[in-house]
C-alpha cells in the first residue's frame, strides 16, 4: 500500500516480533526453482514511503495542539483513517480527506479554514515528492531481468503510483504494473490468472506481511520479507509465519542468493 500512519505505538511489539522471525525462521525452504513471475510491492520495498507520511503526520499533530496532545491526535487521525480505507483505498488523497475530518471533528467543528488550506498543502507536497529509490532495488532488477518476469503490485492512489513508477527509473524492468485497491487473497488470485501462471510460480515480494505475504502463502505461493524499518500500525500483524514458501531477509540484495 500504499500506506502510512500514525499511532505507532505498536512499533516495539513489531521489532520484538522481527526478532522471534529471525529465530524461528525455519531451514526447510526450498530453492524455488519453479518461479516464473517475480511481484514486487513498491512503497518502503522499491523506495521510500512511509517516514513521509509520517513527516506530514507530526505536522498535523502539531497544527491540532490547541486541541488535543499531538499522540492523542495521531490515535484520532488513525482510527479516522481506518474506518474510512473502505471508501476511500490507500493513498494520499484518502489521507488527506482524514486528516480534514479528523481536524474537524477534534476541534469540534471550529478548525480554521487556514488549517484546513495547510492540511491540503501538506498532501500536495507529498504528491510531488521526488522519488527515493531504496539501496540496492535497480541491482537487484538488473540481475533478475531476463530470468523472471517482473511485476509491480501496489497498493495506493492510481495517479500517484503511475507517477512515481514513471519518475522512479525503473519502469522499464517490468513486464507489467499492477495498482490494486487492495491485497486480499481475492486480489492476487486475480492478479496471478492474470499473468497465466500458477500460483507456486508466483513469488511476492514485500515489506508487509499482512498485505504482501500472508494472502500470497495462503493461495500456494511464495513470499519474501524485507521488513522496513517503520511499518504503517494498519500493517502489522502480531503472530509468526512459518511455511515453507516463506523467507525473510534483511536486506533486497539478499533476495538475489536465491533466485540467481
Ligand atoms: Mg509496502
Amino acid at each position: 500500500m500504499a500506506k502510512h500512519g500514525i499511532g505507532r505505538e505498536n512499533l516495539n511489539t513489531y521489532s520484538n516480533n522481527l526478532e522471534i522471525w529471525r529465530k524461528t525462521q525455519i531451514c526447510s525452504y526450498k530453492q524455488p526453482m519453479s518461479i516464473k513471475v517475480i511481484a514486487f510491492d513498491a512503497d518502503d520495498t522499491l523506495w521510500v514511503n512511509e517516514p513521509y507520511f509520517q513527516e506530514i503526520e507530526k505536522k498535523f499533530c502539531v497544527l491540532l495542539e490547541d486541541y488535543l496532545p499531538q499522540h492523542t491526535s495521531a490515535r484520532e487521525l488513525l482510527k479516522t483513517e481506518i474506518d474510512n480505507l473502505a471508501l476511500y483505498g490507500y493513498g494520499i488523497k484518502g489521507f488527506m480527506l482524514s486528516m480534514i475530518e479528523t481536524a474537524m471533528s477534534v476541534s469540534q467543528h471550529t478548525i480554521s479554514l487556514d488549517v484546513i488550506e495547510k492540511i491540503i498543502g501538506y498532501g500536495k507536497d507529498l504528491l510531488a515528492r521526488p522519488i527515493e529509490l531504496l539501496d540496492g532495488v535497480d541491482e537487484v532488477l538488473q540481475q533478475l531481468k531476463g530470468r523472471y518476469r517482473l511485476v509491480v503490485a501496489t497498493k495506493g492512489d492510481l495517479l500517484d503510483q503511475e507517477r512515481k513508477l514513471k519518475n522512479s527509473g525503473i519502469e522499464h524492468f517490468f513486464h507489467h504494473i499492477e495498482i490494486m485497491s487492495d491485497k486480499k487473497e481475492s486480489d492476487y488470485q486475480k492478479l496471478i490468472r492474470h499473468l497465466d501462471v500458477q500460483p507456486e510460480e508466483f513469488l511476492m515480494i514485500g515489506n508487509s506481511l499482512k498485505s504482501d505475504i500472508l494472502p500470497v502463502l495462503n493461495l500456494g505461493g511464495h513470499g519474501f520479507h524485507i521488513p522496513y524499518h517503520t511499518t504503517w500500525a494498519h500493517e502489522h500483524i502480531d503472530h509468526t509465519i512459518e511455511h515453507e514458501n516463506f523467507k525473510q531477509v534483511e536486506h533486497i540484495k539478499q533476495v538475489l542468493i536465491h533466485l540467481v
